[in-house]
């Protein structure tokens, strides 16, 4: 294909096209239902279905699918095609309102948490007008909410369209409150920047491991680590710049606006950054583009692993969600500008965000809690489990200003002294970077580093959203009243009081250190290191209060979520203990033993040409594997017993903890003594490649 310009959305039923063949007064209902959220009416709705289904055709599509995002953190679809009979033997291609509106898939083996009996399987797809559908392998792709016969959320995006309007809601009635009367529409913007590693699809191919549960649960490191860092921002490899050439065409065509890629730190990882959008379109679009990144790797014999934490020892992967709010004035609410100390509007947005992170932590860290990120968070290159907030040295000093009622003096520009004349001025930044904080403050927008790599955004920015909604909320029933002479004085009271209460939740030093695990828990600060530990939050009277106040989540969609994250916890536990145990008893002890045969026939070999030969090598060898292997059916006896133990519990949250507990306790130790064991093995023995194989292989 052609230029990028002509290339990019070439797939998407966009604004655009939409302005191109909607006739006028459709095209305007349908911009005020996407802008405001108004409803549709069924007439508008067939209109825009006899477009799209026109236009799909053109672009050589055959179906229609709705495409929802259910509870399994992936996205789902089923497909119809457009085609109806006709009495005379011949089709014609039919798409109408009704089918765009609503679909109707049978949902029974969705996960619910119990919300929906097998007798109620009934579930209902409806059309998000806000996210513009596209087409892909041959079908019309149409973004939808999912939900059960009786109304309840089944799926990431209905709850998350429901924060986005809360958070508008009080947003708005701030600005109105500041002085603002022009804003009415405020919307959460997301860039999430996606990691990932990748490796060999044939060597892939060889590790069960990796196949069904995303991450080596064996697997000695290899010779060379991370502790180079050649890698980070490091030239591209042909194949690898190949692919990300292709991604980045497929992702253009499908209107996903990536822009940024680099090598990241750990060998084969790498990263991706689109261009922020609309919180509900930027979250679509990473669920995209996670689909099209292992699609397409498939076919430059890669495989794209999304897992946090697939190399035990090497820096996982995350997926950075960069968020700000945006008026429909073209305000970023985030945006300090040149005197953010006078800058009443940004310091209010500013504080919502502190005391929203501070008083709904445990809340935000349990939106990335699952079994794979619980191996990153916490550990020395991922954001420590505890939240804090980041803000630079300028924001501490306007923050200590407020406080304190002083005036706070401007730094003012100051150039770069770079050393060479031939290098232009650049002004420095008021602040440098922290890598190591979970929630930074990157000049205007907060960047949350907890994410992780695999799952959807969705859930971490339901949270922010209402939690920034909720603290908005409070702000503005202190304000409302005030005249005019009064506001400044009031604003700044109130700030003042936030910041004092709010003060312990911003750090500005290095979170991997143990020094700040003893500081946070000095300032009152969770440190939950694991789903099982976080999940009784998800139930506590106050995460209810926040959410249903809101209009987010019943009570009962809390529950079902409730089951559903722990459910999912212990199964991907349980999966991985399984698989665990099958490849340690098959395809390890396999290698195992045919070494210790070579070795040993070896030194016999040797002993009846030379009888005094010492076989020292061979007998040290023969002697650790021997005591390796006593150590094997020891501990593969209790993974294997824990695990039953584990699936005979229940209450969901104690089976969790008990995996947690006991079974993840029996994988690491039981790994240990195969990695040790497996470093002294010679690489043809083992079916499967080692971590240096995997790491370093691609060229
Ligand atoms: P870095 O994290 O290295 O500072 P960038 O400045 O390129 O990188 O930004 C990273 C991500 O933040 C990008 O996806 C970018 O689109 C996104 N971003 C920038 N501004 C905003 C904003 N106002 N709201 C949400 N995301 C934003
Ligand atoms: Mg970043």
């Amino acid at each position: 294909m052609s230029t990028v310009t002509e290339m990019y959305g070439s797939l998407v039923f966009n604004d655009r096209v939409m302005r191109e063949r909607l006739p006028k007064d459709v095209y305007k209902a349908v911009r005020k239902t996407i802008q405001n959220g108004s409803h549709l009416e069924l007439n508008v709705a067939n209109s825009v279905a006899a477009a799209m289904k026109e236009w799909a055709i053109e672009h050589g599509a055959t179906h229609f699918t709705h495409w929802f995002q259910p509870m399994t953190g992936l996205t789902a679809e089923k497909h119809d095609g457009f085609l109806s009979p006709e009495p005379d033997g011949s089709v014609i291609m039919e798409f109408s309102g009704k089918e765009l509106v609503k679909g109707e898939p049978d949902a029974s083996s969705f996960p619910s948490g119990g919300l929906r009996a097998t007798f109620e399987a009934r579930g209902y797809t409806a059309w998000d007008p806000s996210s513009p559908a596209f087409i892909k392998d041959g079908s019309l792709y149409i973004p939808t909410a999912f939900c059960a016969y009786t109304g309840e959320a089944l799926d990431k995006k209905t709850p998350l369209l429901r924060s986005m309007e809360a958070l508008n809601r009080e947003a708005v009635k701030m600005m109105q409150i500041l002085g603002y009367p022009d804003v009415n529409r405020v919307l959460a913007t997301i860039g999430s920047e996606q990691e990932y590693f990748l490796i060999d699809k044939d060597l892939y191919k060889k590790r069960k491991d990796l196949l069904l549960t995303g991450r080596t649960l064996l697997g000695a490191p290899a010779s060379k680590g991370q502790e180079m860092e050649d890698h980070y921002f490091g030239v591209l490899k042909p194949k690898v710049s190949a692919y990300m050439h292709d991604l980045e065409e497929e992702l253009w065509k499908l209107g996903v606006p990536v822009k940024t890629k680099h090598n990241e730190v750990a060998p084969s990882q790498h990263e991706l950054a689109p261009v922020f959008e609309t919180a509900n379109i930027a979250v679509d679009h990473n669920q995209l583009t996670m689909e099209v990144m292992k699609k397409v790797a498939d076919k430059h014999n890669f495989a794209c692993l999304l897992h946090e934490k697939p190399f035990e020892g090497v820096n996982g992967s995350g997926k950075h969600n960069n968020w700000s709010l945006q008026t429909n004035t073209g305000i970023n609410l985030l945006d300090p500008g040149k005197h953010p100390a006078q800058n009443i509007r940004f310091l209010v947005f500013l504080l919502a965000t502190i005391a929203a992170v501070d008083d709904y932590a445990d809340l935000l860290r349990l939106s990335v809690a699952t079994a794979g990120n619980d191996h990153r968070l916490g550990g020395n290159e991922a954001p420590p489990a505890i939240v804090s907030v980041f803000i630079g040295d300028e924001l501490t000093e306007v923050l200590k200003s407020i406080e304190e009622g002083t005036a706070f003096h401007e730094a003012g520009k100051t150039y770069m002294e770079m050393g060479a004349s031939v290098l232009a001025d650049i002004t420095k930044d008021t602040t440098d970077r922290n890598r190591t904080s979970p929630f930074a403050f990157t000049g205007n927008k907060f960047e949350f580093r907890m994410p992780g790599s695999s799952a959807s955004v969705a859930t971490a920015n339901i949270v922010l959203n209402t939690a920034v909604a909720e603290e908005l909320k409070k702000m503005s029933e202190k304000l409302e009243g005030k005249t005019v002479g009064e506001m400044e004085a009031a604003v700044r009271g109130l700030l003042k009081e936030m910041i004092i209460e709010h003060n312990r939740i911003l750090f500005g030093g290095d979170g991997y250190t143990e020094e700040w695990v003893q500081e946070a828990a000095k300032r009152g600060l969770d440190n939950l290191k694991s789903l099982p530990d976080v999940m009784p939050r998800w139930i506590s009277d106050k995460c209810i209060e926040l959410f249903t106040g809101h209009g987010i989540f019943t009570k009962v969609e809390i529950f079902s979520r409730y089951e559903i994250l722990l459910e999912n916890y212990s199964k991907a536990v349980h999966i991985e203990s399984l698989t665990m145990q099958e490849m340690v008893r098959k395809d390890f002890v396999s290698g195992l033993i045919a070494y210790m045969k070579a070795l040993s026939e070896e030194a016999a070999l040797k002993k009846q040409l030379l009888p005094d030969a010492a076989c020292a090598m061979e007998s040290k060898v023969i002697g650790a594997l021997d005591e390796a292997s006593c150590k094997l059916v020891t501990l593969l006896d209790r993974l294997d017993q824990d695990t039953r133990e584990a699936e005979s519990i229940p209450d969901a949250l104690e089976t969790a903890k008990f995996y947690e507990a006991n079974v993840l306790k029996d994988m690491a130790e039981l790994r240990a003594v195969v990695d040790e064991a497996e470093a002294l093995i010679p690489e043809g023995y083992l079916p499967y490649p080692t971590y240096g194989e995997m790491l370093f292989s691609l060229r």
